[in-house]
């Protein structure tokens, strides 16, 4: 069974995450969204509400899972079985960032390899960050987030 588990904050969830899940599939037997609560960090969206959209959006996908969790995620691929990390690449700025995470990952649990899949260029240029920053003023970014992210913040 292949495994892969996606990190990553999720706050929101946007089209990039979704298409970066979407093209994975037919990679993996299954595809566990890990979204990371970082007690240090503060969100815009809570826990569950991440989590809540994330299941919304992949409910018909029975190879997805979402999991919420607090350990190194090697820990968590470990406790799930995974032998892959997936990210998303927009950019060298991207990569120079995950080189040192993914070559960390790979010297704390050998058996575990970081994928990563190229951003779709109409998402290069889209992050969580952005989004909340257009949210907080007001600005329409539904073209961005999926139907069940823009329900809640029509
Ligand atoms: P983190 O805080 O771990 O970076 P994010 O939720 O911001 O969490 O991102 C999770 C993963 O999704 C990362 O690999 C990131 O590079 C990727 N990602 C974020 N936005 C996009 C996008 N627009 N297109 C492709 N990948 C993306």
């Amino acid at each position: 069974m292949r495994t892969a588990v996606f990190p990553g904050s999720f706050d929101p969830i946007t089209r990039g995450h979704t298409d970066i899940i979407n093209r994975a599939l037919p990679l993996f037997d299954k595809i566990i969204v890990g979204i990371g609560n970082n007690t240090a960090k503060s969100y815009m969206y809570d826990l569950a509400q991440r989590e809540k959209w994330i299941r919304d959006i992949f409910k018909a996908e029975s190879k997805v899972e979402v999991i919420t969790y607090q350990t190194l995620t090697v820990e968590l691929c470990r406790q799930v079985g995974a032998k892959y990390i997936l990210r998303g690449l927009r950019s060298a700025l991207d990569l120079e960032y995950e080189k040192p995470i993914a070559n960390l990952n790979r010297s704390l649990e050998p058996g575990v390899e970081t994928i990563f899949i190229l951003a779709s260029e109409e998402y290069a240029s889209l992050s969580s960050t952005i989004i909340r920053e257009v949210i907080r003023y007001g600005g329409d970014v539904s073209k961005y987030l999926p139907e069940a992210v823009n329900k809640k913040n029509r």
